[in-house]
């Protein structure tokens, strides 16, 4: 461990990388949503766009370096299993819109010449469309998914359609209104002074540790949710919890919010229905996953993900709990 008086060096990691899904460049225009005619003029706009997705499935046109995931929507809405439309706003003035269509229909086009087709979490990781492409696809993502997931009413039963440009769906036999929902979910690295937290999923690549999370649950804070989480999956309590970031998951509908967590405690139990395991890394260790350059090949998650963006910040001394 390193003994120094006031703040440890800062590493050298190079410019932040841009966080996936994030920043959006469009403007939603929801006033435009609920007027029929504004709607149907974005529609006929020349410069209208749709992105097309089948459930987990993104369809680009195939390109080189990036594909291109934009279609018009005439196109979008031909395709084979073509179901709602979302108007997602406008960027630079143009309209865009997501189109949803099967997943079978969206796996038939990947032998299709001219296609590419393949999940977001690919396309992200892997940068094959231009960043500003993220966000308003995370967004089609997730709504589309809502409205697959509530063709029938929760309340009676009854057969829902999509009003409102696709961001809401009305019942007509009790009249009830439905809006798509975000799942909130907490993602937090508890801090132990030149150490923090990183757990392992039985899910991730084996080098990978990250920090880590669940969904809030009902009637809970962020702030609860961070301290149960934490006891939970590590047997670790945590004291004062300072918000980092937060970052629209479209995997189906989360919100990542973001967190440094004080840890009052140091003895780890192990949720091992929930995680393969969970250690204490030392500074100097995290800085090189975060480089790529650990000796034994650990990683942290990559940047488009907002693991990689909380580690990172506790590294460079900006937790707060230094
Ligand atoms: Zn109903």
């Amino acid at each position: 461990m390193r003994i120094s008086a006031g703040m440890p060096p800062r590493p050298d990691l190079g410019p932040k990388p841009r966080l996936g899904y994030a920043n959006s460049r469009i403007e939603r225009a929801a006033e435009k949503r609920v007027d029929d005619k504004a709607l149907a003029a974005a529609a006929a706009d020349p410069r209208a766009a749709a992105y097309v997705i089948g459930w987990d499935l993104i369809v680009m046109k195939k390109g080189a370096p990036l594909s291109d995931p934009l279609f018009t929507l005439a196109q979008a809405r031909g395709m084979d299993g073509a179901a709602e439309s979302i108007f997602l706003g406008l960027i630079d003035g143009a309209p865009r819109f997501g189109v949803g269509i099967t997943a079978a229909a969206a796996a038939a086009l990947k032998t299709r010449d001219g296609f590419h087709v393949t999940d977001l979490r690919s396309i992200a990781v892997q940068g094959l469309v231009a960043p500003d492409h993220l966000p308003p696809i995370a967004e089609a993502k997730a709504v589309l998914h809502w409205h697959t997931r509530h063709r029938f009413c929760p309340n009676c039963g009854a057969a829902t359609h999509p009003v409102c440009g696709g961001w809401k769906r009305d019942c007509p036999q009790c009249k009830t209104e439905h809006f798509p929902r975000t799942d909130p979910v907490v993602i937090m690295l508890a801090i132990d002074g030149e150490r923090c937290l990183l757990g392992r999923s039985p899910r991730f690549v084996p080098t990978m540790w990250s920090c880590l999370a669940g969904f809030i649950e009902p009637g809970e804070s962020v702030e609860d949710a961070v301290h149960r989480e934490t006891r939970e999956e590590a047997g670790i309590t945590c004291g004062r919890v300072r918000y980092f970031a937060s970052q629209p998951w479209p995997f189906p509908t989360s919100l990542m919010i973001g967190a440094h967590a004080e840890a009052l405690t140091t003895d780890i139990v192990v949720d091992r229905e929930e995680l393969e395991d969970a250690r204490w890394f030392y500074r100097d260790e995290v800085v090189s996953m975060l480089k790529r350059q650990h000796p034994q090949g650990l990683t942290t998650p990559p940047p488009v993900a907002i693991a990689h963006h909380i580690i990172r910040a506790w590294v460079e001394g900006e937790s707060g709990f230094d």
